[in-house]
């Protein structure tokens, strides 16, 4: 498959995505602005920072267009995704389309926006939300003070509203010991193992200000289509914020739509690689 073979991606991507060949999830970065600055934030999100937004009408348009081409999840993510005003709205409208995962830092959850979040009961949606470390002060270290109360706080209040809660804990590394209180945690929170991921920081972003976490290059990046209002990259992991400047490094094109376009990027960038395991750190 050429750059130029565009009119034939439907078929390619359905094809590549059901034989395992291409991962089926598409990510959005919906914004790029935080309530909190993370130290080791890829996206050197932050208040005040240029929110970067993708408007919903676009994020709507692509996630018909990934079903159609043959891609089979939707990914949302930021900056604090819920800082997006019709954000659970936004979400059940998505979930119509293909199922979604949104990551957020979970410290939003006011009684209100709990009252709205019951929007995505039911639907498929999962909220991916970041706990590090068992216990408050190494968490909220990496991350904003009051950060740990206020994500457990909110988990069993999001489960109580019958939406699904995953954890994610991004970490240089982390004992045994450690690490299983963090789970007998979760589990206490109503979160089982299946829905806690573990993954390291990657240097990019604010990490590489702190000196934080592991160099990751494209091989070891997992390829995910990823859409942002300043174009579409090769994963999740590239359109990160350096100095206040989008990294371009992993750009596959400033084409977003019709979103056959980078997915035919990507198709050819694939069918370029050596076989092999996609990631080698175990990003995700
Ligand atoms: S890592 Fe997430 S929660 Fe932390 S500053 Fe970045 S976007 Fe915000």
């Amino acid at each position: 498959m050429t750059d130029l073979d565009v009119a034939s991606a439907p078929g390619m991507v359905g094809e590549a995505v059901a034989g395992g060949r291409l991962p089926g999830r598409v990510w959005l970065y919906s914004n790029y602005h935080c309530n909190i600055a993370c130290r080791y934030c890829l996206t050197e999100s932050g208040p005040g920072v240029p929110s970067r937004e993708l408007t919903p009408a676009a994020m709507l348009e692509t996630a018909a267009q990934a079903r159609e081409l043959g891609f089979t999840e939707l990914g949302v993510t930021g900056g604090e995704t819920f800082l997006m005003p019709s954000m659970p709205e936004l979400l059940a409208q998505l979930s119509a389309i293909l199922p979604v995962v949104v990551l957020t830092n979970a410290t939003l959850f006011s009684r209100r926006l709990l009252d709205r979040i019951r929007a995505v009961s039911g639907l498929p949606v999962a909220l991916q939300i970041s706990l590090d470390r068992p216990d408050a002060d190494p968490n909220d270290a990496m991350r904003a003070p009051g950060n740990f109360d206020k994500v457990v706080a909110a988990i069993p209040a999001l489960i109580e509203r019958g939406v699904t809660v995953r954890i994610a804990t991004t970490v240089e590394s982390i004992a045994d010991a450690e690490l299983d209180r963090l789970c007998a945690l979760h589990r206490g929170l109503g979160v089982p193992d299946s829905e806690h991921v573990i993954r390291p920081i990657v240097r990019r972003g604010r990490a590489v200000t702190h000196a934080l976490g592991v160099h990751a290059e494209l091989p070891d990046l997992p390829a995910e289509l990823t859409v942002t209002a300043a174009g579409a990259f090769w994963s999740p992991f590239g359109p990160t914020v350096r100095g206040g400047v989008l990294d371009t490094d992993l750009l596959l094109t400033r084409t977003t739509r019709p979103l056959s376009v980078p997915a035919t990027i990507m198709l050819a960038l694939m069918d370029a690689r050596p076989p092999g395991g996609d990631s080698t750190l175990n990003i995700r």
